[in-house]
C-alpha cells in the first residue's frame, strides 16, 4: 500500500510542485499518473522513490513513512522498487545481460543465481537473443525492455516508471505498456507517469490526474482489477524502521549494517579463557619490551666497544707515528747529555768510539 497524506513539495526556488496531495494505491494496482508538463507528476513519483522529500505531509509505503526514513535506509527502499526512466539509463559499455546483472551484483547475489535471474527477466521481456549486445546496438523499444528487465531483477513489489514511452513511437509505446501490464498481472504494483492520453484511454486503468500540484481527477478505469497482494518482502520489513510514528524518533540510525554489527551479542563477563588471555597480555608486552631493550643494550654495548677499540687503535697509531718521527733514544734520562753534544765528556766519548 502506498499512501500520500497531504503532501506538499516546495523546491528551494520557491516553486510549489505539490500543494497538498492525498491518495492511496493498493497492492497490485496499475495506476497512471497524468497531467500537463510542469503539473507535478515527476515530483510525485520522486517522492515515492525518495529522490525528493516532501516539505510537508507523509509518504507511506505499507506502514513505513519513507518520507521521514533516515537517509541511510534509502538504498534499502530503492532495492525494493523497480525504477524505469524515460531515457533508459543503461550503461553504454556493458552488454544487455551485464546491465541487468549489475543491479544484482551491487547487492551481492551469487553469480550462478544471478545468471539464472538475468535469463528469466530477459526471457520475460523477449530479449534473450540480445543478451550479448551493447545498448547502442538496440532500438529504443529494446533498450526500454532491457531497463524493464533490470527493474524486474529483484522481483520488486512495486515498479515506478517515469514517462517510460516518452522517447518511443506509438507502436513501441503500446508494446512497452503491454509489458508493464503483464508484469502487473503477476501481482506487482505498477505506477506509470505519462502524458500519453491516447494510451491511457486504451489501457482502461486507474488514472490520477495532477494539475498545478493538485489532484484534479482520480478514476478507476473499467479495466481495473487490483487484487489484495501480500505485503512487502520480509527483508524490507526486517530492515525498515517498524512504526511510522517511531521514525521521527530515529535520529541515530546512520548505517543499518553498522547497527547490525553493534547488536552482535558480546559476553557480559569475560570467560575464564579470556581472563587468562587478558592476564597474559601485559606480561607478554613487558617480555617483548625487555627482549627489545636487551637487544638494544647489547647493540649499544657492542657499538661502544667497537668505538673504544677504534679509538685505542687510532691512538696507538698516533703514538707509533710520533715515535717514528722522534730521533732514536739515547737515554731515557732527559738530563743525560747526548754524545754529539760538544760538552759531552771526552773520555766517555773516546771510550764509546772504541
Ligand atoms: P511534471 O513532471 O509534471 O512535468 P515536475 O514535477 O517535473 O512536473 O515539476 C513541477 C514543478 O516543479 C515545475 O514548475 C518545475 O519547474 C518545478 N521543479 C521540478 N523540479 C524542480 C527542482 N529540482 N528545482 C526547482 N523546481 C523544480
Amino acid at each position: 500500500m502506498i499512501r500520500f497524506e497531504n503532501v506538499h513539495k516546495t523546491y528551494k526556488t520557491g516553486t510549489d510542485a505539490l500543494r497538498g496531495v492525498t491518495f492511496s494505491i493498493r497492492d497490485g494496482e496499475f495506476v497512471f499518473v497524468i497531467g500537463k508538463s510542469g503539473s507535478g507528476k515527476s515530483t510525485l513519483m520522486k517522492c515515492i522513490t525518495r529522490e525528493e522529500k516532501p516539505t510537508e505531509g507523509m509518504v507511506i509505503i505499507d506502514k513505513y513513512c519513507i518520507s521521514k526514513m533516515p537517509r541511510a535506509l534509502v538504498p534499502i527502499l530503492r532495492r525494493q522498487i523497480g525504477i524505469i526512466y524515460q531515457d533508459f539509463r543503461l550503461i553504454e559499455t556493458k552488454t544487455v545481460k551485464e546491465n541487468i546483472a549489475f543491479a544484482g551484483e551491487i547487492i551481492g547475489v551469487p553469480r550462478k543465481k544471478l545468471n539464472q535471474m538475468v535469463d528469466i527477466v530477459l526471457g520475460a521481456v523477449g530479449l534473450r537473443d540480445k543478451a550479448d549486445s551493447l545498448p547502442q546496438e538496440l532500438s529504443g523499444g529494446e533498450q526500454q525492455r532491457v531497463a524493464i528487465a533490470r527493474a524486474m531483477l529483484n522481483s520488486p513489489k512495486l515498479i515506478v516508471a517515469d514517462e517510460p514511452t516518452g522517447n518511443l513511437d506509438p507502436e513501441t509505446s503500446e508494446s512497452i505498456m503491454a509489458l508493464l501490464s503483464e508484469i502487473n498481472r503477476t501481482g506487482t504494483t505498477v505506477i506509470v507517469c505519462t502524458h500519453d492520453s491516447n494510451l491511457v484511454d486504451r489501457m482502461k486503468k486507474r488514472v490520477i490526474e495532477v494539475d498545478d500540484g493538485l489532484i484534479i481527477r482520480d478514476e478507476k478505469g473499467s479495466g481495473y482489477t487490483a487484487e489484495e497482494k501480500h505485503s512487502l518482502p520480509q527483508s524490507m520489513i526486517d530492515e525498515f524502521v517498524p512504526e511510522v510514528v517511531s521514525l521521527s524518533e530515529i535520529t541515530g540510525a546512520q548505517d543499518p549494517v553498522k547497527e547490525e554489527k553493534k547488536e552482535e551479542p558480546l559476553p557480559e563477563f569475560p570467560s575464564e579463557e579470556t581472563k587468562e588471555k587478558e592476564e597474559m597480555k601485559p606480561a607478554k608486552v613487558e617480555e617483548t619490551i625487555t627482549v627489545v631493550a636487551t637487544k638494544k643494550e647489547k647493540k649499544a654495548e657492542k657499538k661502544a666497544e667497537k668505538k673504544e677499540a677504534k679509538k685505542e687503535a687510532k691512538e696507538e697509531k698516533k703514538e707509533d707515528k710520533k715515535e717514528e718521527k722522534l730521533p732514536p733514544k739515547k737515554n731515557e734520562d732527559p738530563d743525560f747529555p747526548s754524545d754529539e753534544d760538544p760538552d759531552f765528556p771526552s773520555e766517555i766519548k773516546e771510550d764509546k768510539d772504541k
